[in-house]
């Protein structure tokens, strides 16, 4: 079966038990410091988790992009690609483990036409130190639906626990976790004992794939150590789209699927290089997955650059040159697989067809820069050069140094590294500072309050500068609030004391801040303050901040925290800086003091 097929059967399927169909949301979060990519469907939903009402219900279905930089390492085995598809239903304290587990198999074996038997599942042992029971439940509703017993195993919380942080023992209390059970497709192949005396479903000597996860979110810990059943249950399911096709296919290799599969054709093509040469599969792999996360981030406005998310894509496109130079003499561009990512994705992911000459002006200018110095950084690496030299002079970035020095027995000093570059950044503050880094650094209480104010602020300055005025970016921290607004020319300090003042004329007011849910186009209609619209669901959260007068200080589209009245903002609002930031565009900060 095709990826786009499973997709429609799975959104389908799920559709018709209820669930509604939400968009998933592009692969750099908004408003989430923590993290440099969304890296699983549950990701952005968890507010929705810890309480706050979904505006779709309590049954919601999708698939979203994955990205997960902490397997680029993986790349090159038979299941793993850095960029992937995650479908996934959640139920938001409705239905639990019956249906879920019930529907799942259903999907799988009646939908997608795998055989039963090629499935195994695991489920949680148990720890009585914890008071955690075993989840002899979901086993024996796996049991009832005809899973052998033999294809059940039982695994501690390392492998079957899901929590924010980790197992049990290391939540905090408050925190909400609970049991889960995976799912893994059996390829009936011989256990390599490279892995282990025994072969089990999470062995990974490749009989097993692991296809999909159902978490039950069903437990709290308690101050004293014990859990407490959440008075509302969850359930998150998370499965591999591309492992799916892959299962469907009967063939433990992902890369045989029609989408990835298509750039590694084009590649063989291209060089005349063969895939099943087992000297160049990794690298025919390694080069069809980057170029694939390469085009996806510079889809979601991502450039390459040597921090944060545009380090990671410059890591992609770098590493992808380097290995499709093994596989061919001859130079092949990656411009030349740009199109063997976006064709099978067009329809679904319209936002990389349109992008399409900005995704290939990129990766030409990357592969460009870094071919300039890629032969000679070569011959300076046999020559021991140190790699801070490789990385500031020819572009190397270090772990693939350190993958070509492991390749040859070497090791490389990182810390070293580390050390120099640390040095290296503190010469160039100024270009570190500049970095705009977008949303709340964190959720504490003061970052909060500075939050809820830069709503009154983007109002007060939309009230005297016109309604040009929306926001270009943002980054708030307890310090200070750091923020870009649409508007060209130097606003006059009297203006921005007229703009504070209505801050804090809000703020002593004592204004009640309200949530209300309501259709998109209806927000927009009626006024409702926000940019980036594209990227919110149809039905969306509006912020809007109200004194008991009844004057409306602010009305936007969010997605919080804030705090529930301004009597809870601490401080008066000042404006200390104004200043240009691009072009048509300006920056503020502002403090509570
Ligand atoms: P694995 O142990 O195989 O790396 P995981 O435990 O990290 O998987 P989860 O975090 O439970 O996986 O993610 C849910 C599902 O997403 C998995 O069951 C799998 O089907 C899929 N998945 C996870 N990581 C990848 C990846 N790097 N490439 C492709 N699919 C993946
Ligand atoms: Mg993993």
């Amino acid at each position: 079966m095709t990826v786009s097929e499973i997709r429609q059967k799975y959104i389908d399927f799920f559709k018709a038990r209820g669930h509604a169909v939400i968009p998933g949301v592009p692969l750099v979060p908004e408003n989430d410091p923590t993290t440099l990519f969304v890296s699983s469907g549950m990701q952005p939903l968890l507010p929705y988790f810890l309480g706050a009402p979904h505006p779709k219900g309590t049954r919601v279905v999708n698939s979203q992009l994955s990205f997960r930089a902490g397997d680029i390492e993986e790349i090159g085995d038979n299941r793993h690609t850095t960029t992937f598809e995650m479908l996934g239903n959640w139920s938001f304290g409705d239905y639990f483990k019956r249906e879920q587990i019930t529907w799942l198999h259903e999907f799988l074996t009646a939908e997608l036409k795998i055989p039963s038997d090629r499935l195994w599942v695991s489920c949680f042992e148990g720890d009585a130190s914890l008071g955690l029971a075993r989840d002899t439940e979901s086993a024996e509703i796996w049991k009832s639906l005809g899973i052998r017993e033999a294809h059940i195993t039982f695994y501690p919380a390392k492998k079957n626990w899901w929590s924010r942080s980790g197992t049990p023992d290391l939540m905090p209390a408050g925190e909400p976790g609970g049991t889960d059970t995976e799912v893994f497709y059996d390829f009936e192949s011989e256990h390599d004992s490279a892995f282990g005396p025994e072969c089990h479903p999470n062995c990974d000597c490749g009989r097993f794939m692991e296809i999909g996860n159902s978490v039950f979110m069903e437990f709290q810990k308690q101050a004293d150590g014990t859990f407490a059943r959440l008075p509302s249950r969850n359930v998150d399911f998370g499965g591999g789209l591309e492992r799916l096709a892959a299962a469907t296919l009967h063939t433990p290799d992902v890369f045989r699927i029609d989408t990835l599969w298509r750039t590694v054709a084009a590649l063989q093509a291209r060089t005349g290089a063969a895939y099943d040469n087992a000297l160049l599969t990794r690298s025919f792999r390694i080069v069809a997955d980057h170029i694939r996360g390469a085009v996806f981030m510079i889809g979601d406005g991502v450039m390459p650059s040597n921090t944060e998310q545009g380090y990671i894509l410059r890591r992609l496109i770098r590493r992808a040159i380097e290995h499709v130079d093994r596989i061919s003499a001859q130079t092949v561009s990656l411009i030349d697989l740009v199109d063997t990512v976006i064709e099978p994705y067009a329809d679904v992911y319209p936002r990389i067809a349109e992008k399409r000459d900005q995704i290939c002006t990129t990766v030409k200018e990357e592969e460009t820069r870094f071919r300039r110095t890629l032969k000679d950084g070569m011959k300076e690496f046999e020559k021991g050069t140190d790699p801070f030299i490789l990385f500031t002079t020819y572009g190397f970035p270090i772990e693939m140094t350190e993958e070509l020095a492991l390749e040859r027995g070497r090791s490389i000093d990182k810390e070293a590294f580390k050390q120099k570059m640390a040095e290296h950044q503190s010469l160039s503050r100024r270009g570190a500072e500049q970095k705009f880094k977008g949303g709340l650094a964190d959720s504490g209480e003061v970052t909060t309050m500075l939050h809820t104010a830069t709503h009154l602020m983007l109002a007060g300055l939309r009230t005297y500068l016109g309604d040009h005025v929306h926001q270009a970016g943002s980054n708030i921290t307890a310090e200070r609030s750091r923020f870009d607004f649409t508007h060209t020319e130097k606003v006059p300090r009297d203006i921005l004391d007229k703009v504070e003042a209505y801050v804090n004329e809000a703020i002593r007011k004592g204004a009640a801040v309200r949530i209300t849910q309501m259709p998109k186009e209806e927000a927009k209609a009626s006024g409702v303050e926000g940019s980036f619209w594209e990227k919110y669901p149809d039905v969306v959260n509006v912020y809007e901040i109200r004194a008991d007068d009844g004057t409306v200080y602010s009305r936007e589209l969010c997605g919080g925290p804030h705090v529930e009245t301004t009597t809870a903002i601490r401080g008066t609002f000042r404006i200390e800086k104004e200043e240009a930031s691009s072009a048509g565009v300006r920056r503020v900060r502002a403090v509570l003091s």
